[in-house]
């Protein structure tokens, strides 16, 4: 099994990018699915927001979990569970990585992100 590329939606009418690649049709300008094409997000994201949540807010969504507010491109924010222990190891502004997580058999995956060690920029 192949781990999948997360993917944006690219507007060939405007340029702009809607999420997810599959939306069905560009979310600045309207242009149909046909003027859309897919792209890879570019790596790292930033971490606009975050906040650690108490409640399922959705199925199979285990508590507590952090939730942030991730810039997958310019002006293209989308929310997403942050796979850390605690939001205490967090940064607002810090760059995150997708990572493709499996769940059990039953329940489709699902992107998390996590922080980039700072190792890896030194
Ligand atoms: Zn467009």
């Amino acid at each position: 099994m192949s781990t999948p590329t997360l993917e944006l939606a690219r507007c060939n009418a405007c340029g702009g990018t809607s999420f997810p690649a599959e939306v069905p049709g560009c979310r600045h300008c309207g242009a149909a699915k046909a003027q859309l094409r897919p792209e890879a997000c570019a790596v790292p994201m930033r971490l606009l927001n975050f906040a650690t949540v108490y409640s399922p807010l959705a199925p199979g969504l285990e508590v507590p979990a952090v939730i942030g507010e991730v810039e997958l491109a310019p002006g293209l924010v989308e929310e997403a569970r942050i796979d850390v222990p605690d939001e205490t190891v967090l940064a607002l502004g810090m760059a995150l990585a997708p990572v493709w997580q499996t769940a059990a058999a039953d329940v489709p995956g699902n992107w998390v992100f996590r922080p980039l060690a700072r190792e890896v920029n030194a």
